[in-house]
């Protein structure tokens, strides 16, 4: 845990956030600025900075992130669907160096996104 990593502070408790789920490796929690009537962010526990990080060993650990967002989404009764978004490194505009997955639903969504 980084204490200077706000990610690796929530899933610590150290910092209150609004968890929905979680799990052995994983935490979600709603985004502080949320950019759809469902909008959740799930993270692993461990901090990794970005999906650039991530090696083979991680695959079970993305495993579960991705089971963990599914999970997410069906508990939150989106089921006309929903979008998984994983920005990483600054020209996707990641702008928290903590692995996350965004969870976004609840409003018809476009396609290319920006
Ligand atoms: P990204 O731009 O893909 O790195 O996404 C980072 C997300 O983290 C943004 O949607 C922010 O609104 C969200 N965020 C930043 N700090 C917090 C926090 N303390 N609690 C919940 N969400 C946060």
């Amino acid at each position: 845990m980084s204490q200077s990593c706000i990610f690796c502070r929530i899933a610590a408790k150290d910092v209150p956030a609004g968890i929905v789920y979680e799990d052995a490796d994983v935490v979600a929690f709603r985004d502080l600025s949320p950019q759809a009537p469902t909008h959740v962010l799930v993270i692993p526990k461990r901090h990794v900075a970005s999906l650039s990080d991530m090696v083979e060993a991680d695959a079970a650990l993305l495993g579960s992130m991705m089971l963990a967002a599914k999970k997410v989404a069906l508990a939150a009764g989106l089921t006309g669907g929903y979008r998984v978004v994983i920005n990483s490194g600054p020209d996707a505009g990641q702008s928290v160096s903590h692995i996350h997955f965004h969870v976004l639903g609840g409003r018809p969504m476009s396609w290319p996104p920006g």
